[in-house]
């Protein structure tokens, strides 16, 4: 199989595990930086530049698409759909699972657990919004926000207030989101391959903060999950429509309730923490989707 491993950086660890993996099975693989490629959308024959050749080898396509670079990388993914060329993850799903107010509303429409979660962009009435999602301490994210920055802890209404003002000032998107305190700075990243939960982890936040990113000092460490956080992941992942993906939660007194799901997960940590080589697993699975349906399902329809 040909397989073209969407990516900006060949060197990084789960960029450099898949290609390692599709290799050890016998498969041609490439690494093709996203924001080089350029597409020509003219009527019936949509192809893709890269570096002066036509890319039109691909069986299929892994998209390893970075948050900075989401509209222009998932409409290379969707030209590599209208191609005929299928994708582990479809463009309309990351495009889906990257907007977080888009994300939850689906995710509440399915009946999943969630924080519980209010939206605004510019309330009058900055009180009720705190009141909604019962009062303070309480978290304060920016809609665009990554890696756990742009999440604020305000454990006082008035430092809610200043904070929910201050972003309002900058003319963001924010979501207010009841604090879970009982989750003791730890979520549950679990890594949803096919529908299934491959490996699961726990991360713990630093000593002195909340938020339990790696990016952040957060330590990773083997968990064993409960069936009803097994179910929400799967759950949660096919509610994105996302074939790979990590989905983390935090256990709260109300049950699991899902955070993110994250279309393009790390596989260091939770290769490392598991020892299970989820990259293999990941080509595996492609194969398993090429043999019973060689093209998309959508051909890139948004
Ligand atoms: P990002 O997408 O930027 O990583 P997250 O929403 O995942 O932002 O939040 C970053 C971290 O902050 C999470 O991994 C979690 O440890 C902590 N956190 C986020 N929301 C809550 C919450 N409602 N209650 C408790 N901890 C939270």
């Amino acid at each position: 199989m040909k397989i073209g491993i969407l990516s900006r950086n060949p060197k990084l660890y789960s960029t450099s595990r898949l290609v390692e993996a599709a290799r050890e099975r016998g498969h041609d693989v490439r690494v093709i930086d996203v924001l080089r490629c350029y597409m020509d959308i003219t009527s019936h024959n949509p192809t893709i530049h890269y570096k002066g050749e036509e890319l039109n080898e691909f069986d299929a396509v892994i998209p390893r698409i970075g948050a900075s670079v989401t509209f222009y990388g998932t409409a290379v993914v969707r030209q590599f759909e209208m191609m005929g060329c299928y994708s582990v993850n479809e463009s309309v799903a990351i495009t889906r699972s990257r907007d977080k107010l888009r994300s939850m509303q689906l995710l509440s429409r399915k009946g999943l657990g969630l924080p519980i979660t209010a939206f605004a962009h510019s309330p009058d009435d900055v009180n009720s919004l705190i009141q909604e999602v019962g009062g303070a301490p309480l978290v304060i994210k920016l809609l665009q926000g990554t890696q756990g920055r742009g999440v604020v802890l305000a454990e006082t209404k008035k430092a809610a207030e200043s904070v929910i003002q201050a972003f309002m000032g900058l003319d963001a998107n924010i979501l207010v989101q009841e604090y879970i305190k009982e989750a003791g700075g730890s979520d549950i990243r679990c890594l949803v391959v096919g529908g299934k939960v491959v490996a699961a982890m726990e991360r713990k936040a630093a000593p002195g903060e909340f938020r339990s990113n790696l990016h952040r000092g957060g330590k990773a460490s083997l968990i064993r999950i409960t069936p009803e956080e097994r179910s929400t992941a799967v759950r949660a992942a096919k509610t994105m429509g996302l074939n790979v993906c990590g989905v983390d939660l935090l256990r709260s007194n109300h049950g699991p309730v899902v955070m993110e799901v994250n279309s393009s997960p790390g596989l260091r940590g939770i290769e490392e923490v598991s020892g299970k080589d989820i990259a293999g697993m990941i080509i595996s699975f492609l194969e398993k989707e090429i043999e019973s349906k060689p093209s998309t399902k959508t051909r890139g329809r948004g």
